[in-house]
């Protein structure tokens, strides 16, 4: 597999090269110059495979110079160790429970195949391999959970204090091994300045080999195709066609996946990206404007993204033409009050919690169909529509109502984790303390 950047479409590098370094220098995003279309048998006959089954044809089909069928097999067997069911709501609406990963969130996708990439191509005896991440929340469980044990690799995560949820620091702060917590005395945005200041700094760039694992690395889009395809081979079996994904969306590197599962022949009608306030992307849909904005801060706390970096993969995908991204993707966004009703909303109708995130994906569902009267009334043509749910709802315990809140069950992934041991090490937003603490020398 060959990628480009975005920004130049002569750089070319390798898939290794593309996963270690995550966004080429001239910071462009990487994609494949060449996308693969699965063969119509495979796509007609989806509902005989499995995930992990579909997961090794599309992986095969982007990586198979790459790295050799029986080490990609092994790749995804380690990752992709979860299921991803579609339950049916009603007659034409399905949820996509993408959050049955060891952090109950859809980023244990990208972030499990992703490490498992990483550790596939650090040699033995190379040198340690560190990721630093800073998260709001998801990203680090998803990450810490995803390397942890991976030979060679040691991951530094930075979080806010007191700004994430009880679930998400234990699976922060938990694990030992190979990952550390820091709490930063600060905000989210503290936290990234902290990682880029490091990303920058020569020193530790001549001392450590030095790796990022945000939502822009190649090897976290890949497996994020498979879910797709997956949910498609069950809707199949149901004897439903005609699919409109809706996608909460913050980074919207989610949906660019869905978009390129679209290329490589996922058979779907639309798209529907859904955001919360921050709606750059809604809006530049509706007006034709690209206008970026300081994220504010919701109840969907993960889609608080006013700069969504992998849109310029969408626009890459579409040649840079709205009109196209237009026939394919529709917009919607969300306030706080919409999504307590939203979630409200899809109890009260389907006995169903979702997460805030997962509303906001309903709710554009609502308004999708409101728009296409004709699209789910008429019986020759019923389309199929399935919001994806990106997290379990125990990760945002504040949001329901007391009998919702008593409904919610916690997953064996969190009891198990509910006894352990905390361990942060809590430090100012302070790029010379942050500094000194990465220099230090392993203890035995
Ligand atoms: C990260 C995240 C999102 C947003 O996904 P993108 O790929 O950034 O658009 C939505 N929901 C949850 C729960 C998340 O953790």
């Amino acid at each position: 597999m060959k990628l480009y950047s975005t920004n130049n479409r002569d750089l070319q590098v390798d898939f290794q090269s593309a996963v270690f370094n995550s966004m080429p220098l001239d910071k462009g995003l990487y994609m494949p110059t060449y996308i693969p279309e699965l063969d119509d048998e495979f796509i007609q006959h989806l509902d005989r495979f499995t995930l992990p089954e579909i997961a090794y044809k599309i992986a095969s089909a982007l990586l198979h110079d790459d790295i050799p069928a029986a080490d990609l097999k092994a790749i995804i067997d380690e990752a992709i160790n979860f299921e991803a069911p579609v339950q049916q709501l009603d007659e034409d609406t399905y949820v996509l429970e993408l959050f049955h990963g060891p952090s109950l969130a859809f980023k244990d996708f990208g972030a499990r195949f992703m490490s498992r990439i990483m550790g596939y191509f650090l040699k033995e005896n190379e040198q340690l391999l560190d990721v630093l991440v800073a998260t709001s929340g998801d990203t680090g469980g998803a990450v810490a959970l995803g390397f942890l044990g991976v030979p060679n690799t040691r991951v530094t995560i930075l979080y806010p204090k007191g700004k994430v949820s009880d679930i998400q620091e234990l699976q922060l702060c938990s694990n030992g091994q190979n990952i550390r917590a820091i709490e930063i005395d600060g905000t989210f945005d503290d936290c990234q300045l902290l990682v880029k200041l490091a990303f920058a700094d020569e020193e530790l760039n001549s001392k450590m080999r030095l790796t990022s694992a945000n939502s822009i690395n190649i090897a976290r889009l890949i497996p994020q195709t498979f879910y797709y395809f997956n949910a498609v081979a069950q809707l199949y079996r149901a004897g439903k066609k005609n699919i409109v994904f809706s996608v909460p969306s913050g980074n919207f590197g989610n949906i660019a996946a869905g978009l390129l599962a679209y290329r490589m022949g996922l058979p779907v009608q639309h798209f529907i990206a859904a955001t919360n306030v921050n709606d750059t992307v809604p809006r530049f849909l509706e007006t034709g404007v690209y206008e970026t904005r300081p994220s504010v801060q919701t109840y969907s706390n993960a889609m608080d993204v006013g700069a969504p970096s992998n849109w310029v993969r969408i626009m890459d995908l579409f040649k840079g033409d709205r009109m196209k991204v237009l026939e394919l993707v529709t917009g919607f966004s969300y306030s706080d009050d919409a999504t307590v009703k939203g979630i409200t909303d899809i109890y009260s109708a389907f006995n169903y919690i979702a997460c805030p995130h997962t509303a906001i994906a309903w709710l554009a569902i609502q308004d999708y169909r409101k728009q296409h009267p004709s699209a789910s009334t008429e019986i020759a043509n019923p389309e199929t529509f399935v919001f994806l749910s990106t997290a379990h709802a125990c990760k945002f315990p504040d949001i329901f109502n007391e009998e919702m809140a008593s409904k919610i069950d916690v997953p064996a992934q969190v009891k198990e984790l509910m006894g352990k041991p905390k361990h942060a090490t809590l430090m100012k937003a302070d790029f010379a303390a942050f500094k000194a603490f990465l220099l230090v020398p392993e203890k035995p």
